[in-house]
């Protein structure tokens, strides 16, 4: 009997990719043949960096994954991973507080395509407190970030707030 390999969806704004996104990957890698890394374009109406700058970062972070494919998607993304032939969603996890939403997203999907599994990671503790939009600010002020995002990004990240 053969296995089809299993896709999933790692859907988000990654405004930019963290280290604590890269973690859920990591984890994802190892339970999926395939990741694809999808930058929802309609959830953020100003984001810091564009499109193509986003799908430009997650792939100078995760080139060093096979499994990875990084693009962008528009509209339900239960329909975009019907299209591509995926089996779950992967959505991480920080803290209590994330479930909140999290369950009401996940329970939503499941609405719409019963069909698409939400799989929820945990995050490394190291990560639990971060998110794109505190690494912004941050930089913004002229801290250092260096700990949270690959030194690509951290260097981006300067070119674009520290002109
Ligand atoms: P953010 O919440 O940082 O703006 P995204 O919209 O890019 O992030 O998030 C995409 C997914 O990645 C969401 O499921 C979010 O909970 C998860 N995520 C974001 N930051 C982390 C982190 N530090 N650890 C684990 N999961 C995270």
């Amino acid at each position: 009997m053969s296995i089809s390999p299993k896709t999933a969806i790692y859907p988000g704004s990654f405004d930019p990719i963290t280290l604590g996104h890269m973690d859920v990957i990591d984890r994802a890698i190892k339970i999926f043949d395939k990741v694809v890394l999808t930058v929802a374009t309609h959830r953020d109406k100003s984001p810091l960096f564009d499109l193509e700058e986003r799908i430009d970062m997650i792939r100078e972070s995760t080139n060093k994954f096979e499994k990875v494919e990084v693009t962008s998607s528009e509209g339900l993304i239960v329909d975009f991973a019907e299209e591509k032939g995926a089996v779950a969603l992967i959505r991480g996890l920080r803290f209590v507080s994330d479930i909140e939403f999290e369950f009401q997203l996940a329970w939503m999907n499941r609405n719409l395509n019963a069909e698409i599994i939400t799989v929820f990671l945990m995050t490394d503790a190291r990560y639990t407190h971060l998110n794109s939009s505190i690494i912004r600010e941050v930089t913004t002020l002229g801290g250092n970030v260096d700990n949270f995002v690959t030194p690509y990004v951290s260097q981006k990240l300067k070119e674009k707030l520290n002109k």
